[in-house]
């Protein structure tokens, strides 16, 4: 992708709709560019609500994903508006919007093993902020991630990892300094992963543009942990 944003394929439709009014002297009229955001939830609450519920059915074993036929992606061919950002752990058995009954142009949705904020990350949650004006971030971990559990490993001193792996868990590391080391090795790990997406709430909390629109309330910002046993999502408080 282009580092420059003008070049990103997004609102083209909008884009247009502004060029074409600007050319005959009129404001873009947000009826044409603004039609699938009315399909999503209209404030950050009911933002939230909607995954809770999808994570729901997911738990239930009763996915329907509405937003996946050819009819409605035809509609995302030129425009997105999805309603949350979801910052979630690359692992194969955590697939974002399976896990929250989603489909096409629901959710932005950032993997990265070990959920952790890269520089590109924060690219990725600015954009999201500025550009799609997403009214949710979700910073979801995971039960038994590896990411987290080579990270204890390597504060315990037990592992030594290739030089990018090591680059990734010195992300990991500086948000675990309150880990109690003399936990149980079960309890240690789920204990890491909640601190986990707490640091990663924290940076996404000081990125300028997701930053501002948390503050004025325009979005919400929220830490999760998905439980591979039940398949649940559990909000921390
Ligand atoms: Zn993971």
């Amino acid at each position: 992708m282009s580092n420059d944003p003008r070049q990103w394929p997004i609102s083209r439709r909008a884009a247009l709709a502004g060029t074409l009014a600007t050319g005959l002297g009129l404001s873009a009229s947000p009826a044409i560019a603004d039609d699938l955001a009315s399909e999503h939830p209209s404030n950050p609450e009911a933002a939230l609500k909607r995954l809770i519920q999808g994570n729901d059915r997911f738990v239930r074993d009763e996915l329907r994903p509405q937003h996946v036929g050819k009819q409605w992606r035809a509609r995302l061919t030129k425009q997105q508006h999805p309603y949350a950002t979801v910052l979630s752990c690359s692992d194969s058995r955590v697939p974002t919007e399976l896990v929250f009954d989603e489909g096409f142009g629901d959710l932005f949705v950032i993997r990265v093993a070990g959920n952790v904020i890269a520089d590109d990350v924060m690219g990725s949650l600015s954009y999201a902020a500025e550009h799609l004006h997403t009214q949710l971030f979700v910073v979801m971990g995971h039960e038994g991630c590896g990411a987290v559990t080579a990270a204890i490993d390597s504060i315990l001193g037990k592992s030594k990892q290739p030089e990018h792996i090591e680059s990734l868990l010195k992300m990991i590391t500086p948000g675990l300094k309150q880990a109690d080391l003399s936990l149980p090795r079960e309890k240690l790990i789920s204990s890491a992963v909640e601190a986990n997406v707490r640091w990663s709430m924290h940076h996404v909390a000081h990125c300028p543009e997701a930053g501002k629109a948390i503050d004025e309330k325009r979005a919400l910002l929220v830490g999760a942990v998905y439980d591979l046993e039940t398949g649940r999502v559990r909000l921390l408080k």
